[in-house]
C-alpha cells in the first residue's frame, strides 16, 4: 500500500528489526538509483510545539525550514519515510538537497539491504530558528562516521 497517513512509500520497501529494540526499513525488492522511496507528510510543528511532544512522536520529526519540524500525523500508523535509520554513507537521501520531504535512491540498493539517509542533511546552514532534536551515538561503521550525531 503506497499511501499511509498521508506519506508516499514506495512498495519496495518494508519494516523489519533490527534488534528487539530497533527497527529499519528494507529493500524487498531491488532499487534503482534515482528511485522515489518515500515523499512524508504529517502535522508541520515550530520547535517549541515539537519539544513538548512524547518521546515516541519526538524522535522520528525531522527538520524542514525555519524552525519547523514534520511530525508524523497523531493516532495515525506512522509511514516508513520517519523510520529510516541514520547512516554517514547513505544509500538514499534527498538529492543535491534540493528535497526535505522526499528521499530518494542515491545508489542501487539490493534487495534486503537496509535503507539509510544522512540525518545531518536536515541542518540548513545560517537557519538560525534550527534546534537538533537528537543525539546519538553512530554506530554506521562508514570510514567517514561523524561518531557523535545531532539532528
Ligand atoms: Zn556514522
Amino acid at each position: 500500500m503506497p499511501f499511509v497517513s498521508g506519506s508516499y512509500q514506495s512498495p519496495k520497501l518494508e519494516f523489519r528489526a533490527i534488534s528487539p529494540r530497533e527497527r529499519g526499513v528494507f529493500a524487498r525488492r531491488a532499487i534503482r538509483k534515482g528511485e522515489i522511496l518515500t515523499v512524508s507528510g504529517g502535522l508541520m510543528l515550530p520547535y517549541q510545539k515539537v519539544r513538548t511532544l512524547p518521546w515516541r512522536l519526538r524522535r522520528l520529526s525531522f527538520h524542514i525550514e525555519n524552525g519547523f519540524y514534520l511530525v508524523p500525523p497523531r493516532g495515525r500508523r506512522v509511514a516508513m519515510g520517519f523510520y529510516v535509520n541514520h547512516s554517514c554513507a547513505p544509500n538514499a537521501g534527498d538529492r543535491d538537497g534540493w528535497y526535505a520531504l522526499s528521499l530518494f535512491a542515491l545508489r542501487p540498493i539490493r534487495r534486503g539491504e537496509e535503507v539509510t539517509c544522512d540525518y545531518r542533511t536536515v541542518v540548513i546552514p545560517g537557519d538560525r530558528r534550527y534546534r537538533p532534536l537528537l543525539k546519538f551515538r553512530c554506530r554506521c561503521g562508514a570510514r567517514n562516521c561523524s561518531g557523535v550525531i545531532r539532528a
